[in-house]
């Protein structure tokens, strides 16, 4: 069972997630991962650059606010005084620790992705105590572990991926004997560490991952991601408002979902179960009662093949064309060389067959970077008439409609652009993969909203039909 930051956001919440865990360990065996406090990782980083920038202040004054907040939870959780001095302890080295992290990083003004990694890592390795002991307090033991022990990574970090065949092996040789005297371990989602024990991190909201490498490592039967939503839902209900949780969906669904910005997995989550087949439940920390979504290999198929739809806005449309590009085959390759080489993430590419103009997008937060980059590399094209423009909107979104059994069902592709029209919604661009699991179109960002709503009416989504009302043991 995972927990996420809001779900461990503060005494009562910890309370909450400490029930929760009792009444499940009391039916098998549970192995817990928690994410630190919400808000916390976020300001350990920001502490950290500006640490870099040889402002110590910032730092000092974050390590302050994270004591109070800490031991605020701590004293209304932890009624045993013995106990609570206990854990009181183990944090307060974990503050210091995190001071000189900030101090050197000041001194030397820089900050190394291994030291920015070691400073992010503090907020998981402060909550994992605090949640073993409010477990203590309902009388379940527990301890807590720091998933450096347990999960071996490569040496990427911020994005490290685990190595399975030792990560099982420490799981197996740490955790199997834990499990086996009726003892909870409460593991810190987010990092991991190199074979030769330098701490990583699995990527921002990694705490998901954690969670699948860890269920995979034990031959789980079950993964539960408990966070602030019911599940995962057929779309963000802020925009559409008949949006509901999907009972149901697979393993791909879920991917294509995360990676277009529904912000309830991380992407890499399901990496680590794809051959375990490893069912995961996204469950809702606030309202157990509720079953929430099972993502399966398979998924269950629904009528129209339209699962949910996703929406992402802080995204710039580059494009790039003239006709001078017509037939020029390396104007690709140079392109994405490119955007390559600025890191840029391309989020979507499409290109007509005329040749006239490429266009991809990229997130907001890296399209400076990639235009300067193009303008640069092109600009030899550009001079010679080659290349006529390279222009970039930063007011649109993208709208992707996901669902496995697409694939195959002729006219759900038809069906979108008919409602659409109906709309007045103009589409900018369009790209389906081959694997037909996504369609994905491109709007302005103020026809955004228009466009989920009428695309979810058109497969009727928010229909009960299809709702799920069985009663889940888990
Ligand atoms: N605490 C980490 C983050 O905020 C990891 C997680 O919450 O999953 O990115
Ligand atoms: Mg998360």
């Amino acid at each position: 069972m995972k927990f996420g930051g809001t779900s461990v956001g503060d005494a009562s919440c910890i309370a909450r997630v400490a029930q929760i865990v009792k009444d499940a360990s009391s039916e098998g065996p549970v192995v817990v991962v928690v994410s630190a406090m919400s808000g916390v990782t976020n300001w350990l980083i920001e502490a950290a650059t500006e640490s870099e920038r040889g402002d110590r202040e910032p730092a000092a004054a974050l390590f302050e606010a994270l004591r109070q907040q800490h031991d605020a939870a701590l004293a209304a959780l932890i009624q045993s005084k013995e106990r609570r001095a206990q854990i009181a302890a183990r944090m307060e080295a974990i503050f210091v620790e995190g001071e000189r992290l900030c101090k050197g990083t000041a001194l030397l003004r820089e900050l190394t992705p291994r030291t920015l990694d070691a400073v992010s890592s503090l907020g998981e390795r402060l909550s994992a105590p605090m949640v073993a002991g409010a477990m203590e307090e309902l009388g379940v033991r527990s301890e807590s572990v720091e998933a450096t022990e347990l999960i071996v990574t490569d040496p990427y970090h911020g994005g490290a991926d685990p190595v399975m065949d030792r990560t099982r092996q420490r799981c197996t040789a740490l955790l199997q004997p834990m499990l086996q005297d009726g003892v909870v371990p409460v593991v810190t989602g987010f990092i991991g560490a190199t074979e030769d024990g330098v701490l990583t991190t699995l990527g921002r909201g990694g705490s998901d991952y954690s969670a699948t490498i860890l269920g995979a490592a034990m031959d789980a039967e079950e993964i539960i991601i408990w966070t602030d939503v019911d599940g995962v839902l057929t779309a963000d209900p802020r925009l559409v408002a008949e949006a509901r949780t999907i009972p149901e969906i697979s393993y791909r669904e879920a991917t294509e979902l995360a990676y277009f910005g529904a912000k309830v997995l991380h992407p890499k989550t399901l990496r680590a179960v794809v051959k375990q087949g490893i069912p995961v439940w996204i469950r809702n920390s606030f309202s157990p009662e509720k079953n929430g979504t099972k993502i399966t290999p398979k998924g269950r198929t629904n009528g129209g093949g339209v699962k949910a739809l996703t929406a992402i806005k802080d995204v710039t449309l580059i494009s790039l064309g003239g006709p001078g590009i017509v037939g020029v085959p390396d104007v690709v390759g140079r392109t994405f060389s490119t955007t390559a080489e600025v890191h840029a993430n391309v989020l979507l590419i499409s290109q007509s067959s005329s040749q006239n103009d490429i266009c991809f997008i990229v997130s907001s937060a890296d399209a400076r970077r990639t235009v300067d980059a193009l303008r640069k590399e092109f600009a030899q094209d550009v001079r010679h008439e080659k290349v006529e423009h390279i222009t970039v909107d930063a007011h649109i979104a993208i709208v992707a409609v996901v669902g496995e059994n697409m694939r195959g069902t002729p006219g759900v592709a038809g069906r979108v652009f008919i409602a659409l029209g109906q709309e007045n919604v103009n589409i900018i661009a369009i790209a389906q993969g081959s694997s037909e699991s996504n369609i994905s179109f491109v709007v302005a960002e103020q026809d955004m909203k228009a466009a989920l709503v009428a695309t979810h009416r058109e497969f009727g989504l928010g229909s009960a039909a299809t709702h799920d009302r069985r009663v889940t043991v888990s």
